[in-house]
């Protein structure tokens, strides 16, 4: 096995979890429809699922049920929102500013997300993490998005990187990085992303 050079990082569901932001602001701005929408029922029945959706679901539910569409003519308001929200207060764990540090002494790193530029860099300079990565590929940069591997090999060029490890949360985002032709370690939580790198890291150590 070649000796890592990158580690390649998804954004959402591996450096955070912005779900429970993106429900509680959904939950602000339709409560003065009379709407209740509570962190359980958002995270066990519309966590991926597209917003329209979510909204058509909200109103039929509703006592009397409501217009769909005037549930979501809420979305401006909710992403001017979330953008103030995460950027007052970057929602990413406090160990994960020493720990990036610890990898970039012998890594090149990236973020590789398919979230606009105009989220992920305000956030992650918010958070104090956007120093940590030598580049970050958002939406922008390429024109076929994940599970196509153009993001993750788009990131390997900018690096000049041949070996590199994918840290993704995602069935799309994994595939994506098995077809860059990376090794992809899969995860389900930020909050163990850093023990299961580095438990992956020390795998190398010792077989070196
Ligand atoms: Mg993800």
């Amino acid at each position: 096995m070649p000796a890592l050079d990158a580690i390649l990082f998804d954004f959402d569901g591996v450096l955070t979890d912005t779900e429970p932001v993106h429900c509680a602001c959904w939950a602000e701005v339709l409560a003065p429809f009379g709407v209740t929408l509570t962190w359980e029922c958002y995270r066990d029945h519309y966590v991926g699922v597209d917003d329209r959706e979510v909204m058509r679901e909200l109103a039929a539910d509703a006592h009397p049920p409501l217009d769909w569409q005037v549930l979501f003519a809420q979305y401006p308001a909710k992403k001017l929102l979330f953008r103030e929200r995460t950027l007052a207060a970057p929602p990413f764990d406090a160990g994960l500013d020493g720990f990036l540090a610890e990898l970039h002494r012998d890594y090149k790193l990236a973020v590789v997300t398919s979230s606009s530029r105009l989220e992920i860099e305000a956030l992650l300079v918010a958070g104090g993490l956007r120093k940590h990565f030598d580049t970050v590929v958002t939406a922008e940069d390429v024109t076929r998005h994940k599970p196509d591997p153009e993001p993750y090999l788009e990131a390997a060029r900018r690096l000049g990187a041949t070996s590199a490890l994918v840290v993704e949360d995602s069935v799309n985002g994994q595939a994506a990085g098995r077809a860059a032709g990376f090794e992809v370690l899969p995860v389900t939580r930020p909050q163990d992303v850093p023990a299961l790198v580095r438990a992956r890291l020390c795998r190398v150590a010792r077989s070196l």
